[in-house]
């Protein structure tokens, strides 16, 4: 990786907190899922996300702490501690037991984030079923397809949404149940329809909880369509040890602490850590209705006096596009620890955090059939800028080369790989088993991301496996491109892609937006072209440099660069059921 950052050391004693992993080849020698699995409450043996989430604690001494505060689209703000939390939840959990509703059945919610959607989940979890999310602002396609898919039997979701499931419903044979959460947004629920205010008001806030043991499902989550059709990873309750152990050593939450994860929960890390990590470390969570917006994200951590702060890298650009001067008119003063994950995090990002709030941004790297945080930087770990930081303590992840063995020596690209058995694991593809078993090879479960490891045991990203870039003969990291576009004064973000050509067989091209207060122009695409050759060298600069108006992006905010190469190529766009909209 060429960069221009330098290591950023922490003294640990002067860290705002003592972290809870505070020496990372320390826990990583002693490490013992078993030992962490005895920090959960497991009666009878049964594994369940809703009982460790929210009834534990609903249990015992946190049954009156805020498990949620919730700020509406329009500010307005409500609170619920776990015991109402689990009350909420046992009533969803018993309603759908009324409607017939049996372990393992699919249940999806297509909502906003509003408070029924987490008391749906958990619910949900509570009865055995299955919890399939969907992102609120798919089409009616991208929905009809996924609950094809899945087979699910239920649909929760909101008036605003129904017409899309409308249009849609006459295809779908095997949902039986639309359950509209209509009070919020008013009206009447038409007939034939069901209303979740009088489903649940008449429910019961006791509910036994469904005997899960750990290898029953829990949750099925499309993954984001970022290089082609989503696919739907099926995951068990025995996730819960992964979200745990990573939330207590990666988020470093502690007791009292305020969490905010900007994550929808239409994506995986919007469930594993905008839910199960923080509900099950028993810790306030945030969660803001509204949308990105520099200003209103600023003004939620200065109104919740917000402490760990989990984004993504397509928010961190933005934030950095409005400026440093923001984050400083706000008091940020309560924020002790920042994350980023989703994509890959440009060494400007993770050092624009301390110009912004005083603190760098640690990158850590997983992916939805991961279920949980595989590689990360810890608050107690020197960051290497660039670097996804080295893997969790319980977790061995690896290079390999194309027939699946391991490659020792440092910085040698290769596949990015995990050994099988972690807790959370995906479990199969829904109705894909194939292609489940295509993902596993000599022992490693192999990730379709390309990364090095350098000889301190940190990782480093690449890029996807299809958009590693292969021009005369040598390998050029997309991401290393970007990153390097990206520290030009002019750049916002930037895409790259291998171009097709006859004698180099591919060659470098670049998408890039640009910063406000820049405009396109020939001098500028060609002051871009000198700033890379004069970092990357001659062979890996961009040959071709495009200046557009905005990438394309899937909506959970990562850069497609498929569809980049195939407008380039004039190809078919193949799936866009995830593309953002204009
Ligand atoms: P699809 O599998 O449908 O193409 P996707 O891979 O984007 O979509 P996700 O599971 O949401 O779906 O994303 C996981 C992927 O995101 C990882 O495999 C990796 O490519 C990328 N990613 C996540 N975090 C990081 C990170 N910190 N650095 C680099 N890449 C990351
Ligand atoms: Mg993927």
């Amino acid at each position: 990786m060429v960069t221009t950052h330098e290591e950023i050391v922490k003294d640990v004693a002067k860290l705002k907190r003592r972290p809870n992993l505070e020496s990372w080849a320390r826990l990583r020698e002693s490490w013992s899922w078993d030992d962490v699995t005895r920090e959960l409450d497991l009666p009878g043996g049964m594994y369940n996300l809703g009982h460790e989430c929210i009834d534990r604690h609903a249990n015992g001494a946190n049954a009156n702490k805020p498990a949620m505060i919730w700020q509406s689209a329009g500010g307005a703000l409500e609170t619920y501690t776990y015991a109402q939390m689990k009350a909420e939840s046992n009533r969803f959990a018993n309603a759908l037991r009324q409607l017939g509703v049996q372990k393992a059945d699919r249940v999806f919610f297509f909502s906003d984030r509003i408070p029924e959607l987490y008391f749906g989940v958990f619910g949900t979890l509570k009865a055995g079923a299955i919890v399939a999310p969907l992102f609120s602002a798919f089409g009616p396609e991208p929905v009809k397809e996924r609950i094809q898919r899945a087979e699910g039997s239920v649909i929760v979701t909101t008036p605003k949404l129904l017409p899309k499931v409308n249009a849609i419903r006459k295809e779908l044979k095997s949902l039986k149940h639309v359950i509209v959460i209509a009070h919020r947004e008013g009206g009447k629920v038409a007939d034939g329809d069901l209303d979740f205010k009088q489903l649940t008001e008449a429910a019961s806030t006791d509910f036994d909880v469904v005997k899960t043991g750990p290898e029953d499902w829990s949750v099925m989550h499309f993954t984001s369509g970022t290089t082609g059709l989503p696919k739907g990873a099926a995951h068990v309750h025995n996730a819960v040890i992964g979200h745990y152990a990573t939330g207590r050593y990666v988020l470093d939450l502690h007791p009292d602490d305020i969490y905010w994860c900007t994550a929808d929960p239409g994506w995986v890390t919007g469930t594993s850590y905008g839910m199960f990590a923080p509900f099950s470390n028993g810790v306030t969570s945030v969660i803001d209705e509204g949308g990105f917006g520099a200003k209103r994200w600023y003004e939620v951590i200065q109104r919740h006096k917000v402490q760990v702060w989990y984004t993504a890298p397509t928010a961190i650009r933005l934030l950095m596009k409005a400026g440093a001067k923001l984050p400083r008119e706000h008091d940020l003063s309560s924020l002790r620890y920042v994350m980023s994950v989703g994509e890959p995090l440009n060494p400007e990002g993770v050092v624009w955090g301390l110009e912004a709030f005083d603190l760098p941004i640690h990158d850590n790297w997983w992916q939805t059939e991961t279920g949980a945080i595989m590689i990360a930087n810890y608050p107690s770990m020197p960051i290497r800028p660039g670097s996804m930081g080295r893997p969790f303590p319980g977790i061995d992840a690896a290079i390999i080369d194309d027939q699946g063995r391991e490659i020792a020596e440092p910085m040698v690209e290769g596949v990015l790989a995990v050994k099988p058995g972690w807790p959370s694991m995906f479990r199969t593809y829904w109705n894909d088993k194939e292609r489940y078993d295509s993902r596993f090879q000599n022992g490693w479960y192999i990730t379709g991301d390309k990364a090095k490891r350098d000889g301190d045991g940190y990782f480093w990203f690449v890029g996807r496996d299809d958009d590693v870039i292969n021009t005369a003969g040598h390998l050029v990291s997309p991401f290393e491109v970007e990153s390097c576009l990206i520290e030009h004064e002019a750049v916002a973000e930037a895409g790259v892609i291998g171009k097709p050509d006859p004698t180099a067989m591919e060659i470098v091209k670049a998408f890039v937006t640009l910063n406000d207060g820049y405009s396109p122009s020939e001098e500028l695409r060609r002051q871009l072209i000198r700033h890379c050759r004069e970092r990357l060298g001659a062979g890996t600069a961009p040959r071709e440099i495009e200046i557009i108006e905005r990438l394309p992006k899937t909506r959970s905010g990562k850069i497609m660069r498929r569809l980049l190469k195939a407008r380039e190529l004039g190809l078919p766009e193949g799936d866009t059921s995830t593309l953002e909209e204009d």
